[in-house]
């Protein structure tokens, strides 16, 4: 196969566009679909001070090179979730990343947090990894909003977002499906969030980062259990192999037609939000899920059976 751009042998095939390029020109066209994804959707502009979530895996770090190449102001941000061996390590690729390529880095340290991971997962009784979402999202609003970020961006790719609404959608989750895409406003406290690696696929960002050059940390977390996501990703692969260019399509659907539906619908039973009377976080309890946690952890002996004060809301 050849270039669809200057003609030389093509290294990435990508039927969903129906074309392949060379390694040059794939690095170009990586960048104008980010380019595009921003400007569809109109994510951010160069007067923005973008906070990136840098967990060292391969979207985030491909994310955050790609947008300073562009030249926008960025900042990595690294939650250490203090998990043996496998946060060292994410921590390591990330430090390593920023100092290469002279990229500002914050890191948020669980452990001195009072939330180390491995805590929450054997003294609460509740699923680890919503616990640990609910603490990552935390700190990346927070910190956003406390060092003044105008928005926080996250590697999601088309994949992980054609999963995510899959899921929503088998369940009919109003709330999450009205939540749902590449540009959530910041609203009642949050940070502005956007995902501007939604136009591209796992493939296409794996083969970025392959091309840059980029390390990243691929060992799964020793709690992970996404086994509906892999599978819903599978299914997806291979409807995209029979009907290239379907997942674009229904996410770029979904966003022109379907959330407009679902957030009215979602606007009709809202919830009120007030702030964490300990840490003003907006939540609908006086006290956020976050310091009840924290709260649970310190007052809890390790081997203490029985319910937690953590009910997985905010
Ligand atoms: Fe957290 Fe690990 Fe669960 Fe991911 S898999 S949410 S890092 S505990
Ligand atoms: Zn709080």
């Amino acid at each position: 196969m050849k270039c669809k751009r200057c003609k030389e042998t093509a290294v990435v095939a990508l039927p969903s566009h129906h074309t392949g390029f060379c390694a040059e020109c794939f690095l170009l066209f990586f960048t104008r679909q980010v380019e595009r994804g921003i400007k569809e959707r109109k994510l951010f502009t160069h007067d923005d001070r973008i906070l990136v979530a840098l967990s060292g895996g391969k979207d985030s770090l491909s994310l955050m090179l790609e947008l300073s190449r562009l030249g926008y102001d960025v900042t990595g941000l690294h939650i250490d979730l203090a998990i043996p061996g496998s946060s060292p390590a994410a921590r390591g690729v990330v430090e390593r990343f920023c100092e290469k390529h002279g990229l500002n880095l914050i890191v948020k340290e669980m452990g001195a947090e009072g939330l180390a991971i491995p805590d929450v997962k054997a003294r609460l009784n509740r699923p680890v990894c919503s616990a640990c979402g609910k603490i990552k999202r935390y700190f990346f609003n927070k910190t956003a909003l406390d060092e003044k970020f105008t928005v926080l961006a996250t590697g999601h790719n088309l994949d992980d977002e054609i999963a995510r609404l899959f899921s929503n959608t088998l369940r009919w989750d109003v709330a999450y499906l009205s939540d749902q895409g590449p540009d959530l406003a910041a609203d009642g406290g949050f940070a502005r969030k956007v995902k501007p690696l939604w136009r591209l696929s796992e493939f296409e960002t794996a083969n970025y980062a392959f091309l840059m050059g980029i390390e990243h940390h691929y060992a799964p977390c020793p709690y992970s259990g996404g086994a509906s996501f892999t599978f819903y990703k599978k299914l997806w692969t291979d409807l995209e192999e029979e009907m290239p260019g379907r997942k674009l399509d229904f996410y770029q659907g979904f966003l022109e037609r379907g959330r407009p539906v679902f957030a009215r619908a979602d606007n009709e039973d809202g919830v009120d939000l007030s702030g964490c009377t300990r840490c003003g976080y907006p939540t609908s309890n006086e006290v956020c899920g976050v310091c009840r946690i924290r709260d649970a952890l310190r007052d809890k002996p390790v081997g203490a059976e029985g319910t937690d004060g953590t009910d997985g809301t905010d």
